[in-house]
């Protein structure tokens, strides 16, 4: 028989110094990303801890030395119990040598309550209470029923989206949950796209014929590919201008639907007129909206700008949207997605917050972006639910309260107990398509 929740929430408390040790363990794996390719070990120890707790164990290289782990804890019974998959990145943002920390940034500190080290708040801390809470319940004999599925993934700091690796090896459940920095509010997402537009000439000139591409009678029809970005880009603002006074979304300022240009290059040399132009640029986009649908309402804005100007309309700029690595490919996307407050998971989610936090949590969007876009996107109803706020993100002194952390571990402890023990309504899908075998335990019943 296993214990109850409340002798679980107790011995977190008795336990505290052991969680935060696990916190201080997975911040001393270094993992920044850029520049990536290190997180081996990591995910080396958290496969380890997964099978040590019964998990079986998927782990294959999404980049060298960045693999993806999965661990799958097959629920007793599981064609009749809701299914689970919490998410978090091994990956942590970069730290600058000229950052001044409390301490080395990879060898956490306990300072006024606070554990202080890269990654605390964003997201070594969630995965760490999520961690915590699987070993405690695993502990006390308490078998789900329901399927459980833990994904630690690299990349998400460089836009390489190790889920979306996952979501393809076909993992699925019935609800899932990112456990990055939301400061334990339940939250949806804004999307993001990175997109390049390009201008080319289709022949290259001496910068002695400006004169004749631009004054009068001289006869050259060309243009530097530079000076049509500008029209470009005012075109760009143009609509980003039209969506701010045309959208909205509850939770977002207006306005927040930007089209940022980011990064520009052009042209080859001092004596030449530039013949192309690239222009990189990141829009951010409502829970409501497809990545697909705003990088078309972009080009066609785009094209209906180029076609009122001569070159431009000979020249059309070209568009190249998204990627799967700002590092590799200087490319991302970010899928958006809604949270509904309606969902069976969401109101066990709210119920087991409510139970520790002893008030309701808030139910928003996050401001940044998270991985959570990726299982929505394969159709998993999914909420970002982690420990840690944004403004610790990235930051220097990185920190995490050990409070709201034991907090989040009983939550998150409490949301899978219940959650993987209540039934389904109906039969939902397969809840893995085609991953493959697990190494001690195989996938289909
Ligand atoms: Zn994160």
């Amino acid at each position: 028989m296993g214990k109850s929740l409340d002798l679980l929430f107790k011995e977190i408390e008795s336990r505290e110094e052991e969680l935060v040790d696990l916190l201080k363990e997975l911040i001393s794996f270094k993992t920044p990303a850029p520049p990536a390719r290190n997180t081996s070990e990591a995910q080396g120890f958290i496969a380890s801890f997964l099978q040590k707790h019964g998990f079986s164990i998927d782990r294959w290289d999404v980049y060298p030395d960045d693999p993806n782990v999965v661990g799958l804890l097959k629920g007793s019974d599981s064609e009749n119990y809701h299914s689970l998959i919490l998410n978090g990145h091994i990956d942590v943002a970069e730290v600058n040598e000229n950052e001044i920390w409390e301490g080395d940034p990879f060898q956490a500190v306990v300072k006024g309550g606070a554990v202080i080290g890269r990654g605390a708040a964003d997201m070594k801390g969630g995965l760490a209470g999520a961690l915590f809470a699987v070993k405690l319940l695993r502990e006390s004999g308490i078998a789900l029923p329901g399927n459980f599925i833990f994904q630690s993934v690299i990349g998400e700091e460089v836009g390489e989206a190790g889920t979306l690796e996952c979501c393809k090896r076909g993992y699925k459940a019935d609800f899932a949950v990112v456990v990055d920095t939301s400061d334990l509010h339940i939250q949806g997402q804004g999307g993001a796209i990175t997109g390049w537009v390009t201008l080319k000439s289709d022949q290259t000139y001496h910068d002695a014929t400006r004169r004749n591409m631009i004054h009068a009678g001289g006869k050259l029809f060309a243009a530097s590919a530079i000076e049509k970005m500008v029209k470009i880009i005012e075109g760009l603002q143009e609509l980003e201008r039209h969506w701010a006074v045309t959208k909205s979304y509850p939770g977002f300022l207006p306005g927040t639907n930007t089209i940022n240009p980011a990064v520009i290059e052009g042209g080859r040399h001092a004596a030449f007129i530039a013949d192309e132009c690239r222009l990189w640029i990141t829009v951010h986009y409502y829970p409501n909206e497809t990545y697909e649908q705003v990088a078309k309402e972009v080009e066609e804005h785009i094209r209906n700008v180029a076609k009122g100007d001569p070159w431009l309309r000979e020249h059309p700029p070209q568009f190249k949207w998204g990627g799967a690595s700002m590092i590799e490919e200087r490319g991302e996307i970010f899928p958006s997605f809604e949270i509904d407050p309606s969902h069976a998971a969401v109101q066990t989610l709210v119920r087991s917050h409510e139970a520790v936090l002893k008030k309701p949590p808030f139910i928003d969007v996050s401001p940044t972006v998270t991985d959570g876009g990726w299982l929505a996107d394969a159709g998993i109803p999914t909420a970002i639910y982690g420990p840690g706020d944004l403004n610790n993100a990235h930051s220097v002194n990185e920190q995490l309260s050990i409070e709201q952390l034991v907090d989040y571990t009983k939550v998150i402890l409490s949301f899978i107990y219940e959650w993987c023990h209540t039934k389904r309504s109906e039969k939902s899908f397969e809840i893995v398509n085609n991953a493959p075998e697990m190494t001690n335990n195989t996938l289909k019943s």
